[in-house]
């Protein structure tokens, strides 16, 4: 453990700092951000009215409209002069949202970083293979620095260009490596089409996040680059990768939320109401450390449940793998439906791999979803035994009939580094 006193913490203590810092960083917003100011009158609250995090209730959410209603700096809560670096949300819906971080908040992003380093199986000496983006996308500079920050040599290889990653794979032989699991499916392709054998790479652990993945990919890469494969979560507005970590020992028990920074509510999607733990709804953060862009109750929009796990190794509380966000959930016909709850179908049938992509269409007034997935290597696509069994699992799980086209290896496109589209919608198109 890379901090273990606050990693096993009793969840009473936790609460305790949790209070305090939530209490202080009230007047704080309060003084510094007018946005928070005018919420606040708004809602005839006063800061001394948020005692502890179980008052949090009393306030509205803060949600990606009200960043952009202040785009660029209207939220920061800090002056320029205290500001050391500026990262941008990659804007996958729309106009990216503009994050701020003082040294202190930097300090933090690299012990959250470092924590989920350690909790995913990174020892220091070991080589990390970098391959989220630098740049305004926080991956790239968020791992580096918590990779330095717990003692690992970064390779700072960032995405795309996949023939250099693979030559860097082979000859410089990093123990870890971190991208989007999308690429890590592309890179562990890519060595099995040239016949490297990933035993000759000495990779130990992947650390996958910045999009929705299943069980399905985590066996495609763990067996192809021999890789125990595990859980980053994060956001920009938070901030950045290292909001929450999987451990290589608690695979598909959640990631842990480094909750003495980052307290989360999940809450109904429809009514906003806190929902009871092990319920899946919409995750929200509020951030208790940050100095230069903290937030209030910011809705995320990611779709999960959180728990406490009495049999982990650390006590703070975890959260479930998104399901997806819920502006990404597509409702086909008064069902609603995540790319994800396909891939897990997909994933129980080992002739199918988990290369996919979800075609929506309108068709008169019918919504339908065409269902495109790749047959492993020497599968016959025309096998029409094979489509009707995924035809009738998926309408027996989810409830909808969906049409499939089994494809061949190789046809589906792939991630080229970044974060991977599987919907192509398009009624958007056509209205
Ligand atoms: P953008 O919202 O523009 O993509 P970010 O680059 O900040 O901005 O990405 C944050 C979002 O990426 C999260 O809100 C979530 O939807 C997604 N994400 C990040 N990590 C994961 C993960 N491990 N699993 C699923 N989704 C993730």
């Amino acid at each position: 453990m890379y901090q273990h006193e606050i990693e096993t913490l009793a969840i009473e203590q936790l609460r305790k700092i949790q209070n305090e810092r939530l209490s202080a960083l009230v007047y704080r917003l309060y003084q510094d951000v007018p946005f928070y100011q005018q919420l606040f009158d708004k809602q005839g609250i006063q800061p001394g009215d948020i005692k502890s995090v179980e008052d949090l209730h009393l306030l509205p959410f803060t949600k990606k409209e009200d960043l952009r209603l202040n785009y660029p700096f209207g939220m920061f809560a800090k002056p320029m002069q205290d500001i050391r670096r500026i990262h941008a949300s990659s804007g996958t819906t729309g106009k990216p949202t503009v994050v701020a971080y003082t040294q202190h908040d930097l300090d933090i992003f690299d012990e959250v970083v470092a924590r989920s380093l350690a909790c995913a199986g990174a020892q220091p000496g070991m080589k990390l293979h970098n391959a989220y983006g630098y740049g305004l996308f926080t991956g790239g500079l968020g791992m580096h620095g918590g990779a330095t920050k717990m003692g690992m040599a970064v390779i700072p290889v960032s995405g795309g260009m996949t023939d250099r990653q693979l030559m860097i794979l082979q000859d410089f032989k990093p123990e870890v490596i971190c991208c989007t699991p999308s690429y890590a499916q592309t890179l562990s392709e890519e060595f099995a089409k040239r016949g490297i054998d990933s035993r000759d790479l000495a990779l130990k652990y992947a650390i996958l996040g910045a999009e929705p993945w299943t069980e399905a990919i985590r066996s495609q890469i763990e067996s192809g680059l021999k890789v125990i494969a595990t859980n980053i979560y994060g956001l920009s507005e938070i901030i950045g990768p290292g909001v929450s970590q999987e451990d290589f020992e608690e695979k598909g028990s959640g990631s842990y939320i480094w909750e003495d920074h980052f307290y989360p509510e999940v809450v109904d999607k429809k009514t906003g109401e806190p929902l009871p733990y092990g319920e899946e709804g919409v995750l929200v953060f509020t951030t208790l450390t940050k100095e230069a862009f903290p937030l209030l109750r910011y809705w995320t929009n990611d779709i999960c449940s959180i728990y406490y796990d009495e049999n982990a190794k650390r006590s703070h509380i975890k959260m479930s793998a998104i399901k997806g966000r819920a502006d990404d959930m597509l409702i086909i016909r008064g069902v609603n439906l995540f790319h994800t709850q396909v891939e897990e179908i997909i994933h129980e049938f080992d002739y199918l791999s988990p290369n996919y992509c979800l075609i929506v269409e309108r068709r008169g007034t019918m919504d339908t979803v065409q269902v495109e997935v790749e047959v492993v290597k020497g599968v016959d696509s025309n096998n029409a035994v094979f489509k009707s069994n995924l035809i009738q699992k998926i309408k027996n799980t989810i409830g909808l009939t969906m049409e499939v086209s089994l494809k061949n290896p190789g046809s589906i496109p792939r991630s080229q580094g970044g974060k991977l589209s599987r919907i192509v919608d398009k009624r958007a198109i056509e209205y």
